[in-house]
């Protein structure tokens, strides 16, 4: 047993975030959240995705904050030097090789623990082998997950839905049984969907608490009861942890380095008028066919308001030919809509917390990422929502069935893996339908639009002192202490 000393003492933590911006970008900010609260904090990843955490690691004093990096096994998954995370400009090749060489990361940063031992780790569940690093008595491990508390709530009614049922698929339109919200499928997710998200309830729930990017008020109290209650586990709300960056450079320099410079977005946001602009960006893994952005430049344009569109890297490139693009954007749509400055397209990574926290900005259509979704929450940004894959179908659920706070613009395929070509398109009918029922003045606009504000300021009293997340934060750091003391928790 540790004294009173034991308690004082720092938490020495180990995060570990997959090598994806979409858990490295929040992870990112949850390390700065525990480093300025005091806590001694190492983030352990590979040298290319470093630059992912400049600015947190300048955010503090190195005392509290520092990197750790291990070599990423490419000559064994038969990788270039330097491709190291998942992002749009790779395939399903690139995608498969990232994440095997990802869980050979084991090896190395067990050797690195084995020799300079934390008190805890807090490694991402989409790394099965976090637990087989804790193996010394007196280290413990918290599971960070880059979904919701609701989602990974759905997957686990999902689960025993399913083991009730003796089946692996749903075909039909069902409501999700012993759930605190009335939520229908009209088809379950696919089966390699379901033994992914099965191996991350496990390697959560043999955690010691499930951290979560998200802040009580917006999950529900129902929600995180159930949670408690079915599965015997305990989740700490952090966030929303894009809130920590209060400055607009800050919000600009978050991620990946933006290909537009912020004062050219600033000021072409600026000339708008409050809530009218459309943003529309699909996170760090965007693909999509030619035909279907050839549907949503026809959307946007009819529904008529002014918009910011990223586009994946791979289009719009200087060298495109007349020929290529137009297999993609309409002829004519730049001289329509770019020239006259009512539209701004951003060709790869867009400064997105800064663009959703600007007052132009009036909607986000949105792939209903886990990040992308709180941090539209945080800036009070109602959505359109348009679900690919995996969890985000369930973020569109919490979004447009229990919150209130997006439409869905009608995406029902359920894609297999990132760039998969998908059998349904959305039509140019259904995107400039939902784009008007936000932008367009009318009752059901502005109703949903206040939601969202509302959640928007308990976003951020959330992470302020007295708020839900700072309390939260405060009461894991004294429980991790009390824990590593040998003392009981409250
Ligand atoms: N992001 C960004 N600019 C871009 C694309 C993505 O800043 O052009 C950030 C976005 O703000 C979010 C993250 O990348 O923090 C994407 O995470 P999300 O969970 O929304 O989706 P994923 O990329 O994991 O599918």
């Amino acid at each position: 047993m540790e004294g009173s000393v034991g308690v004082e003492r720092p938490l020495k933590l180990y995060l570990l975030p997959f090598l994806s911006p979409g858990h490295m970008i929040p992870l990112g900010d949850i390390a700065t959240l525990f480093a300025s609260h005091g806590q001694q904090v190492t983030i352990i990843t590979t040298p290319s995705n470093a630059h992912f955490f400049t600015k947190s690691l300048s955010s503090v004093d190195p005392f509290f904050l520092r990197l750790h990096t291990v070599d990423f096994p490419s000559q064994q998954v038969g990788l270039p030097d330097g491709v190291e995370s998942l992002s749009s400009n790779i395939d399903t090749d690139t995608t498969h090789k990232i994440y095997v060489g990802s869980m050979l990361l084991h090896g190395p940063i067990k050797e690195f623990i084995e020799k300079d031992p934390p008190d805890y780790i807090i490694g991402d569940c989409v790394f099965p082998w976090i637990h087989d690093l804790a193996n010394k008595p007196h280290i413990s491990t918290l599971a960070f997950t880059g979904y919701s508390l609701f989602s990974v709530s759905l997957i686990e009614a999902l689960r025993v839905h399913r083991s009730n049922s003796h089946t692996n698929s749903d075909s039909s339109s069902f409501v999700v049984p012993n759930f605190p919200h009335s939520i229908t499928f009209n088809s379950g997710p696919p089966k390699t969907f379901i033994e992914f998200e099965e191996g991350m309830l496990k390697t959560i729930i043999k955690s010691k608490g499930l951290i979560i990017n998200n802040f009580v008020e917006l999950d529900g109290e129902d929600c995180i009861k159930h949670y408690e209650k079915t599965m015997g586990h305990k989740a700490w709300h952090l966030g929303p942890a894009c809130l920590i960056h209060e400055s607009v450079q800050e919000k600009a320099e978050r991620g990946n380095e933006s290909v537009v410079s912020m004062h050219e977005c600033l000021r072409w946001l600026n000339s708008k008028r409050d809530n009218s602009v459309l943003y529309i960006c699909f996170g760090s893994i965007c693909y999509f066919s030619d035909k279907q952005l050839y549907e949503i430049a026809r959307g946007i344009e009819n529904a008529g308001h002014e918009f910011v569109w990223v586009v994946p890297e791979k289009k719009g490139k200087e060298d495109e030919s007349e020929e290529e693009k137009e297999k993609w954007l309409p002829k004519g749509f730049e001289e329509r809509n770019i020239k006259n400055k009512k539209g701004l397209i951003i060709r790869g990574w867009a400064p997105q917390v800064m663009i959703l926290s600007h007052n132009g900005v009036g909607a986000f259509m949105t792939h209903c990422g886990w990040n992308s979704t709180v941090e539209a929450v945080s800036a009070g940004i109602p959505m359109i929502t348009w679900p690919m894959r995996g969890e985000q179908f369930y973020n569109e659920k919490l979004i447009t069935v229990v919150c209130k706070i997006g439409v869905e613009v009608g995406a029902t395929e359920w894609s297999l893996h990132s760039f998969q070509e998908k059998e349904k398109m959305v039509s140019r009918d259904s995107i400039e339908k939902a784009v008007r029922r936000l932008l367009d003045d009318g009752d059901e606009a502005n109703e949903i639009r206040q939601r969202a504000q509302e959640f928007g300021r308990k976003a951020t009293h959330a992470i302020q002192e007295g708020g839900s997340s700072h309390n939260n934060l405060l009461t894991l750091i004294d429980d991790l202490k009390r824990l590593r003391a040998g003392k009981p928790v409250n």
